[in-house]
């Protein structure tokens, strides 16, 4: 009857460290200017989606076959742009691929974290690294920053050696508040930490900074360089991560995906997508300089903006932020509360829709919040 379909979250036998959590929820409203999930605001070029559309074609040809379950060419195709973008020689037994970051992220706790196991983080950082620690019963333990939002190296090196965390989570650029961390300091915090160190650099080819990629020969034993195609690449719904690492780790991984997680069709899109990366990586100068024209912007109405090397801004100080973020949202605007009190981010969007946001901004201001 009715009954079984009214049945309620809280009456199911969940597991009971789940209960009472909120799933991972940025808003999806259907407003004019959506500059909350940090996304590429520029669509694929024509010729890259002729490409996708085609390659996806010749794959459908062949979907009553499972999809390479090694995602072999994939693979290659990555390691290779990889090995250009960051200057460090990378083959395919170093890289793995997976459904966005997310989700080698998931499988990177699955096989080092777990139950009896200890994941941390340097907070505020990436929303979804305590949530999928949940997901896969790995402890969760953070240590904050400093007020302006960068890590006490000495500190943490401190915290790393007593907590003795399985996993280790560095971003850089940070999401949301857009440092990066300097090789250095890197170094010294990879020593530092016991365990396995997860550097997540879904924003680097917005930053000028090196890529830890350059640290994995001497610490290859424990690096993972976590990477995707959602953010520079405009290819968000694709759903495309994918890491470097020793190629142990990579057999490691395959102990914890599911068979032939990387549909055909994700396979074929992906490598058309990366035959276009020239094209689709020229809009990273394009928003980085945007960028530097919001900052100033902001600063100009009386903000201050915390220093980003990434495509988002995080900036305040709001009386109260989740008010303020209503207000852009009436404007329709909409950019991200993400929870640090006095701060909003923003994602750098086209020329106009920048114009139309810091139009927003200033009339925000004029409210008095
Ligand atoms: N890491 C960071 C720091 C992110 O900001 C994001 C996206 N918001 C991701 C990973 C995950 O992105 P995706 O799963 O689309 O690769």
């Amino acid at each position: 009857g009715s009954e079984a379909v009214n049945v309620r979250l809280e009456d199911l036998p969940l597991r009971e460290s789940l209960r009472g959590k909120s799933p991972y929820g940025a808003p999806q409203l259907d407003v004019p200017v959506r500059l909350n999930t940090n996304e590429n605001p520029y669509p694929p070029p024509p010729e890259l989606v002729a490409d996708v559309a085609a390659a996806c074609e010749e794959a459908a040809r062949e979907l009553h076959r499972y999809p390479d379950r090694d995602a072999v060419a994939l693979r290659t195709d990555l390691a290779e742009y990889l090995t250009r973008q960051t200057g460090v020689p990378l083959g395919v037994a170093n890289l793995w691929a997976a459904n966005g970051s997310n989700e080698i992220l998931q499988q990177v706790l699955q096989a080092f974290g777990g139950p009896g196991r200890t994941a941390l983080g340097f907070v505020p950082s990436y929303s979804m690294h305590p949530i999928i620690s949940s997901g896969t019963q790995t402890d969760w333990l953070e240590m904050p920053r400093r007020a302006d939002f960068s890590i006490d190296v000495e500190a943490a090196q401190l915290v790393l050696k007593e907590r003795a965390p399985d996993v280790t989570f560095l971003t850089s650029p940070n999401n949301p508040t857009g440092q990066s961390i300097e090789p250095a300091d890197l170094a010294l915090l990879i020593e530092a930490a016991p365990g396995i160190v997860v550097v997540d650099e879904a924003y680097a080819e917005f930053s000028a900074h090196p890529s830890a990629t350059t640290l994995l020969a001497t610490h290859g034993h424990k690096l993972i360089v976590s990477r995707t195609m959602s953010k520079a690449f405009a290819f968000a719904g694709g759903r495309l991560g994918y890491l470097a690492a020793a190629p142990a780790v990579v057999d490691a991984l395959q102990l914890v995906r599911l068979p032939y997680h990387l549909s055909v069709l994700t396979q074929a899109a992906a490598r058309a997508a990366l035959r276009h990366a020239e094209a689709t990586l020229g809009s990273v100068a394009l928003l980085a300089a945007e960028r530097d024209r919001v900052v100033p912007a902001l600063q100009a109405q009386g903000h201050t903006c915390v220093t980003s090397d990434a495509n988002f801004v995080l900036y305040g100080r709001f009386a109260d932020a989740p008010r303020a973020w209503r207000a852009y949202l009436e404007q329709g605007v909409l950019i991200r509360d993400v929870g640090i009190p006095g701060f909003l981010r923003v994602t750098i969007g086209t020329p106009e829709e920048n114009d139309a946001f810091l139009a927003a901004a200033a009339a925000v201001v004029a409210q008095g919040e």
